[in-house]
């Protein structure tokens, strides 16, 4: 646990622990005031009752004094009254001539001239005397002020009170609490409840330190602190779990970083949410929270069946790409390897997956296209065998050719020449005239089924009929001419739908296209900036693909005997593929067309049935 963490932990501790304390002050402090106030309360309430019980005994001796009552009996009844109070000393009843002492004590009343008071008086003796007398009119009565507070009134916790003369604040009487270490002392001033006999009053009472809650008070610091070590205890184990998680994060982090094959986490939804240097390389610029299938384009290249991309994304279990899947980066394609592999949480439930991807190295991925290359040979090499054979002895038969040919074309001109002398005569052998234009017509029929004859001899098998997807035969084409492709620094354009089931010969079509793609790239050796614009769409029911490049065009001769055999502007050229590519397009049921393309470049564009799920009767 780190240095501030403990002095945090201290000063809050030393705060809580505090306020708790001054709290349990304050209770305790608030609890023995109101013990003193009761305890002033009533101890204030039974010295006043005893002033008033005097007073009533001051106004009963003048009354029956008053009256004349014999001084015996008064003297006994005066005695009887006073009796229960031991504050009054003695009762008299006073006239000009004297004093008559009605009930006295032992000791010796002092001296009071006599005054006639017609309302009732306190008469206090000078010095500090003990005793002064209550009067009214000529009864006297002398109370001890000494007497005043009596042992027995005072509350059991120790209370000091002290009286005091309201005229000149002479202390009467008091009880003092035994001195000692005082804490506090809570006080009052308060004035004794008579008119006559106002004396004001004090109480006092100290507390020392023993009063405070010292057990609570140690119980409450020991308790917060228990909790302040149980809260550093728990801060410290979480931080280190936090740590550990840190550390095993980074070490994760750093393993997925450090790793050549491209990695990237998706979360749950198919959203990236990491990806590492090495994928960056590969798949290009991710950006992150995005949705994966729309930033990374795989697709199967060598095998003609495509890959499912829907479901590959969305499985629940690992999967692998298959043998040759290419992915698009900045229009290339790459051979890749790895797959796609959900992260299960301790329930089961996905958490997200984590996509891998090798690419194929340079000398792999050269092995497999030649690999593809190969096998595509092979196929076209069963395919084409036996039309290459032909074509191979076509120089060969040419020979033939010409002298099968010779004898038909000699005889026309022989049969031209015998009908123009013929017509030439006077009179114009008119029958035999026409035996020589008929023998023409013979020997030209004659060439010309020769050359049917060769026609059928060049002439392909028959296509097969299944289902191709041209944007997959597009893609596999490019992949093909990569090295092409790189080599001028063509800009290759597609606009392709995610796919285009045709009803084809899957083999056909790629020659075609191979055929389009390369009379292109040779179009566009020489330009100055290379751009191939590849589009497939729809229209009605056909696939239509436009080849288009930016190379010099198609010139009005070349334009005008497009598709016929042996038509070649190229040094080393045959003149075949144009010818061969519409003779396949055709027997696929389609249709392939050129023409110069607005601006610049040539334009061609191959149209295929679109795939319906039923395979025509041939
Ligand atoms: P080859 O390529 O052997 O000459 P093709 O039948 O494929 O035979 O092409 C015939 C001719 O058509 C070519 O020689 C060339 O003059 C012309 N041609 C074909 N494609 C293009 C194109 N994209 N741009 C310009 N000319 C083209």
């Amino acid at each position: 646990m780190s240095r501030p963490v403990w002095r945090w932990t201290l000063l809050v501790w030393a705060v809580v622990t505090a306020l708790g304390a001054w709290g349990l002050v304050a209770a305790r402090r608030a609890d023995l005031r109101a013990a003193f106030d009761l305890d002033a309360r009533i101890l204030h309430r039974v010295l006043s009752q005893r002033l008033e019980q005097q007073e009533t005994i001051l106004y009963a001796v003048a009354a029956l004094s008053d009256q004349g009552m014999d001084p015996g009996r008064l003297n006994r009844y005066v005695q009887t009254l006073i009796h229960p109070y031991p504050q009054i000393v003695a009762a008299q009843v006073c006239t000009p001539a004297g004093c008559q002492v009605l009930a006295s004590g032992h000791r010796p009343l002092p001296r009071l001239p006599f005054s006639f008071q017609e309302q009732p008086a306190v008469n206090w003796l000078a010095g500090e005397h003990p005793l002064y007398a209550l009067t009214l009119r000529g009864a006297r009565v002398w109370v001890d002020a000494q007497a005043l507070l009596v042992a027995s009134d005072l509350p059991r916790e120790p209370l000091s009170v002290q009286i005091y003369r309201p005229d000149s604040g002479e202390r009467l009487t008091g009880q003092a609490t035994p001195a000692g270490r005082a804490a506090f002392t809570f006080s009052a001033e308060k004035q004794l409840g008579t008119r006559l006999e106002p004396f004001p009053v004090r109480f006092a009472r100290t507390h020392s330190w023993q009063v405070w809650p010292w057990g609570r008070l140690a119980a409450w610091s020991i308790l917060t602190m228990l909790v302040a070590l149980g809260v550093v205890w728990l801060l410290t184990v979480r931080g280190r779990t936090h740590q550990a998680l840190l550390d095993e994060r980074r070490r994760a982090q750093g393993v997925v970083q450090a790793s050549t094959d491209g990695i990237v986490v998706l979360d749950p939804q198919g959203a990236v949410v990491q990806v590492n240097p090495a994928a960056r390389l590969i798949v290009g610029e991710l950006r992150i929270g995005a949705a994966v299938q729309d930033q990374v384009q795989v697709g199967a290249t060598l095998s003609q069946a495509p890959l499912d991309t829907a479901q590959f994304w969305s499985a629940r279990e690992a999967q692998a790409f298959p043998e040759g899947t290419a992915l698009q980066r900045n229009g290339q394609r790459i051979l890749v390897e790895g797959g796609l592999t959900p992260l299960l949480g301790e329930r089961g439930q996905l958490l997200g997956r984590v996509l891998t991807v090798r690419e194929v190295g340079p000398l792999r991925q050269r092995l497999l296209a030649r690999l593809d290359a190969g096998e595509r040979r092979v196929r076209e090499h069963e395919q084409m065998l036996s039309h290459v054979s032909r074509l191979s002895t076509l120089g060969e038969m040419s020979a033939g050719l010409a002298h099968e040919l010779t004898q038909p074309l000699t005889a026309i001109v022989s049969y031209g020449q015998a009908g123009t002398r013929l017509l030439g005569q006077d009179p114009p052998d008119l029958p035999r005239a026409r035996q020589a234009v008929q023998g023409m017509v013979t020997q030209a029929q004659r060439s010309a089924q020769i050359i049917a004859r060769l026609r059928t001899l060049v002439r392909r098998a028959p296509a097969q009929r299944v289902q191709v997807d041209v944007v997959q035969a597009v893609h596999n084409i490019l992949t093909l001419c990569q090295a092409d492709l790189s080599r001028l620094a063509v800009t290759v354009e597609t606009q392709f739908p995610v796919a285009a089931p045709a009803l084809g010969d899957p083999v056909q079509v790629e020659q075609i296209i191979l055929n389009l793609v390369r009379n292109a790239l040779e179009a566009m050796d020489e330009a100055g900036e290379c751009r191939l614009d590849l589009r497939i769409e729809a229209a009605g029911d056909w696939w239509r693909l436009t080849v288009q490049d930016s190379g010099a065009g198609l010139s009005g001769e070349t334009l005008a005997r497009l598709f016929q055999p042996f038509q070649t502007s190229k040094p080393g050229g045959l003149g075949l593929g144009l010818s061969l590519s519409q003779t396949l397009a055709q027997g696929l049921g389609g249709e392939l067309t050129g023409a110069n393309a607005p601006g610049r470049g040539a334009r061609f564009v191959l149209t295929l049935p679109q795939w319906s799920g039923d395979v025509p009767a041939r």
